[in-house]
């Protein structure tokens, strides 16, 4: 079955390129390319859970990467959403999330040989009293973790450090006083464990329920410049720059050439998730730092041709309360269904 939906994706991908290319040289005019920003777990040559990516195909991603796409930072993306994107290739970041020692031993090394900058996302308990993850257990996994050491020492090598929460709870389970140690507390910590400051966060699974208004104004209370979900979408130029979308990474190949590369399905997933996302975003928390920031006028252009105001434009005329979150665990793309909930 998934040999026929990869092989029906790959005809679809195909079939869409002339149109890509016609949308990314409109968006180019107006400097805002869409950009993709890259979810991993833990890469290994052991795969028997979904949240594991072949070490073959992480070297499959990364070669095509290397070859055809932009890879950069998450400020960088970030500073993009600011000032536009014209860039024709794809422009994509790379991050890991729950901190997997792993990781240490064949991807790492891969990215700092490539020169691939990547964000290394680690869940603070954890990591400090080696305590493996409640979802690796219930698999019959027991991954180790990370030590402080070895993330002085990724973070002495360029690596920037995001926190992964303190406890990787379910952040839409926690009042506010649990939300906010969440939030401060691991920051705090990992700035001292890192000896840098920790500028971005990745909310442990990442799906609309934990993206409330709550967390996104606690995280920007808190200093961070960046929030990042896991259910997809792009980042576009315009609007949202404290909300970074990702997708996954621990994917088929195709899968991942299909999303970067811009797909219109998943376009017009991201405009409409964003109806509901800009009242999870509270406007202080879009502003932090860029107040002066000129915002490229962005539209963007539904598949029949007609321009339709740019993500933050369309949703800041909703009125407050008028569009219903997603249900719960609410599949958002077909890949999202083959995946099933992020990590
Ligand atoms: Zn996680």
């Amino acid at each position: 079955m998934l040999n026929v939906r990869l092989a029906l994706l790959t005809l679809y991908y195909h079939a869409t390129w002339p149109l890509r290319r016609w949308w990314i040289r409109r968006w180019q005019k107006q400097a805002c390319v869409p950009m993709s920003v890259l979810l991993y777990h833990r890469i290994a040559s052991d795969c028997p859970v979904s949240w594991v990516t072949s070490l073959s195909a992480f070297r499959q991603h990364l070669a095509w990467l290397r070859r055809h796409a932009e890879v950069v930072s998450l400020h960088e993306i970030q500073a993009r959403l600011i000032s536009g994107n014209r860039e024709s290739r794809p422009c994509v970041a790379i991050t890991f999330d729950d901190g997997y020692a792993d990781n240490l031993r064949e991807a790492v090394p891969l990215l700092l040989e490539a020169r691939m900058p990547f964000t290394f996302f680690v869940t603070v308990t954890n990591l400090l009293q080696e305590r493996r993850f409640a979802h690796d257990l219930e698999q019959g996994q027991s991954w180790r973790l990370v030590s402080p050491r070895e993330l002085r020492e990724l973070a002495d090598s360029g690596v920037e450090v995001g926190s992964h929460g303190l406890t990787h709870a379910d952040y839409s389970l926690l009042n506010i006083d649990e939300l906010v140690r969440e939030i401060n507390d691991s920051k705090h910590i990992l700035e001292d464990l890192a000896g840098r400051p920790v500028r971005a966060l990745a909310i442990p699974f990442g799906q609309p329920r934990q993206m409330t208004p709550e967390v996104f104004q606690i995280a920007y209370e808190a200093g961070y410049t960046c929030v990042c979900s896991a259910y997809g979408g792009y980042n576009i130029p315009g609007r949202h720059r404290f909300h970074i979308r990702r997708f996954h990474g621990d994917d088929p190949l195709i899968r991942l050439i299909n999303q970067v590369t811009i797909d219109p399905r998943l376009v017009w997933q991201t405009q409409r998730d964003s109806v509901w996302e800009a009242q999870s975003e509270r406007p202080g928390s879009l502003m932090r730092g860029n107040e002066d920031a000129i915002v490229a006028p962005c539209t963007l252009l539904s598949q029949d041709g007609e321009q339709r105001p740019a993500v933050g434009e369309t949703s800041a005329r909703l009125p407050t309360g008028t569009a219903p979150l997603p249900e719960a665990g609410a599949a958002t793309s077909p890949d999202k269904v083959l995946l099933g909930g992020n990590l």
